[in-house]
């Protein structure tokens, strides 16, 4: 047995406030007058100077709003890069990613192509990068995914939906500023943070658990039980819970892997464009027989914030649309090993994903 050597995030920063040191923490990194930092900023803060405000430019530094609308697409990526490449006297200095799960992955990328030749869809899978990427931080506005702490950027290329896994993909520095979520709609709220529920569950049920992954699993999911059905908490401390539950439940799956979820999950965004957060939501809802206890919770939590999800998306697909989220889904083999064992094959079949798929 190989034991798997991961890079974990070198530095991170802590605390209500805490997005305001932003510019004490990257003047040491300007390489100089030439080379700018990019600022990879989420959209839902275009025109809200409350945030970009404290942010202070020099020289040839940008902000970039990316749109949420749909998840990252490798060939954004790219686009992304040429732009960069042909405004900038010089490669950056750094590469500051500040939103959701989306802008977060965006950054990854982007500082990873910036010093990798080629398309960001020759880079999907794993161990494929070869330089060390430009100095990146990420700084969540919204909490679940793990995406801040993780070794992944998920992108949607033209034939997959598929993260770049590498040791150069993790940020150098996380500022985690929960003050950062205060504006974050309900639903979407809900919906990124069962994201976090739903990678514990899957990493503390899988045949790949191991006391690394349990440890950070178990205190993620402490956490989302205190967050999703505890009346008691302030709305402060319930900000500070979420951020430190979406980077432990990231930890969590670091060392063992999602499962069966995130697997529909991929089918449905990579078929219909379903967004990760609502499409976990979707495919959980419908999981009793794999992750009954896990089920019957997310459930509770679901009905203690009214939160209805979409139903019948399903309904009218085709035969070919069927089966291109089925061989999506099955595609990824890690996912169903991990939650099904060695003969998941005898029980993930493809007509028991169509009768799963047809439920939603
Ligand atoms: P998202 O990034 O699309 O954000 C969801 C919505 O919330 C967007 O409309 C965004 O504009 C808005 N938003 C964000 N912060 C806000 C704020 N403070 N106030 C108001 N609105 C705000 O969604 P997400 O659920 O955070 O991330 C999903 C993406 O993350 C997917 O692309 C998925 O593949 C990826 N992901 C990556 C990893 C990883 O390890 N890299 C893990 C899980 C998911
Ligand atoms: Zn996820």
């Amino acid at each position: 047995m190989t034991y798997k050597n991961f890079p974990m995030v070198p530095r991170v920063m802590f605390g209500r406030g805490s997005f305001n040191q932003i510019n004490d923490v990257l003047a040491p990194k300007r390489k100089n007058i030439n080379a700018p930092f990019v600022f990879l900023i989420d959209d839902a803060f275009k025109g809200n100077p409350w945030l970009t405000s404290r942010i202070q430019l020099a020289y040839d530094d940008k902000i970039i709003f990316i749109p949420t609308k749909v998840e990252p697409k490798t060939e954004q990526v790219d686009a992304l890069v040429e732009d960069i490449i042909v405004q900038s006297k010089e490669r950056p200095s750094g590469v500051i990613g500040i939103g959701g799960g989306t802008t977060l992955d965006m950054a990854k990328a982007v500082a990873v192509m910036l010093t990798n030749s080629g398309e960001a869809k020759d880079y999907q899978g794993w161990d494929l990068v070869k330089n060390p990427a430009i100095y990146h931080i990420g700084i969540p506005t919204i909490s679940g995914t793990g995406a801040e702490v993780s070794r992944t950027t998920v992108l949607t290329g033209p034939e997959k939906k598929l993260g770049i896994n590498s040791d150069y993909t993790p940020f150098d520095q996380v500022i985690l500023d929960s003050e950062l979520t205060k504006d974050v709609p309900k639903n979407q709220w809900f919906y990124t943070g069962m994201d976090c529920y739903i990678h514990c569950v899957e990493s503390l049920t899988g045949t790949y658990l191991n006391e690394f992954s349990k440890s950070y699993g178990e205190k993620a999911f402490e956490l989302c039980k205190q967050i999703f059905l505890d009346d008691t908490l302030s709305k402060t401390d319930a900000q500070e819970k979420l951020m430190m539950a979406s980077w432990h439940g990231g930890m969590s799956i670091a060392y063992s892997q999602v499962g069966v979820a995130h697997a529909l999950s991929y089918g449905l965004a990579f078929l219909l464009g379903v967004k990760h957060g609502i499409g976990n939501c979707i495919v959980f809802n419908h999981l009793e027989e794999f992750y009954p206890e896990g089920v019957a919770l997310f459930k509770k939590m679901k009905e203690k914030h009214e939160i209805e999800l979409p139903e019948g998306i399903c309904a009218n697909l085709s035969e070919d649309e069927f089966n291109t989220m089925i061989k999506v889904a099955l595609g990824l083999e890690p996912l169903w090993e991990n939650a099904l064992g060695k003969n998941w094959k005898t029980i993930a079949t493809p007509e028991k994903l169509r009768s799963l798929y047809e439920k939603m």
